[in-house]
């Protein structure tokens, strides 16, 4: 059957041709500065889809805070979705966007339940992984991103989250093409990182992006990959 994809988006999920870095050494270089990473679940699967939409837009702290509020004023996630929505955005007001949140929660939760008849999402543990991403996109508000939190994070799966740290990190050091969205990036670093890799090296470039190669000043003079990246320097 014909690719449907036109040549330049074809172009934007593949991989550079060769890599000014490889990951084999990013993650080396990354390993020795951070410290190994271990994969520990911070919640179960739906838990960890509710918590992440809470996150979108603001920092994990507040999404933490606007989460345990939710959890303490609406226990169970059954009474959400009978919960009149305004009662939701106060409990989730310190996560910001509490009017768009509450009303997408409710839906997801909504649509959890009629497709797959319980308030659950450990089941998908079974599924492939493009199965199980194909199945948490459906859902509404649910990106590339926050399904592979969900996989990453709660159910143990070899998905490699994209955020805007990564995204930049990866831009930088070359890992995907210049003008690859951060949804793309998705495919382009699945195919280039083993999955048994993939946890590891998001938490990773998450820190190197925080710590070193920050979005307006990276600290490339401190950075363990000056010596091969591509961007290196050229930020002053
Ligand atoms: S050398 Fe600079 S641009 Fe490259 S990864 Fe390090 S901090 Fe980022």
């Amino acid at each position: 059957m014909p690719s449907r994809l036109s040549p330049a988006r074809r172009r934007r999920l593949s991989p550079p041709r060769t890599l000014p870095v490889s990951i084999e050494y990013i993650f080396e270089k990354l390993e020795l500065e951070y410290g190994p990473i271990e994969w520990q679940p911070r919640y179960n699967a739906l838990d960890e889809l509710i918590f992440t939409v809470l996150t979108q837009h603001t920092s994990d702290l507040n999404a933490e805070r606007a989460f345990k509020e939710l959890q303490k004023r609406i226990p169970t996630w059954i009474e959400v979705i009978e919960a009149d929505v305004k009662e939701i955005a106060r409990a989730i007001q310190s996560g910001g966007l509490a009017n768009q949140k509450s009303v997408r929660i409710q839906r997801i939760l909504n649509d959890i339940l009629e497709r797959h008849g319980a308030l659950e999402l450990e089941f998908l543990k079974d599924f492939e992984l493009d199965e199980a991403r194909v199945w948490l996109t459906a859902l509404p508000g649910v990106g590339p991103k926050t399904a592979a939190v969900v996989m990453a994070f709660a159910l143990g799966m070899p998905a490699m989250p994209v955020d805007t740290h990564i995204h930049r990190v990866s831009g930088r050091v070359g890992l995907i093409r210049a003008g690859t969205s951060a949804d793309d990036a998705h495919v382009v670093l699945e195919k280039i990182v083993q999955p048994e890799d993939r946890f590891n090296l998001h938490v990773l470039l998450i820190t190197h992006g925080r710590q070193l190669c920050k979005a307006r000043r990276p600290l490339c003079d401190r950075c363990p990959l000056a010596g091969r990246c591509p961007s290196s320097g050229k930020f002053v």
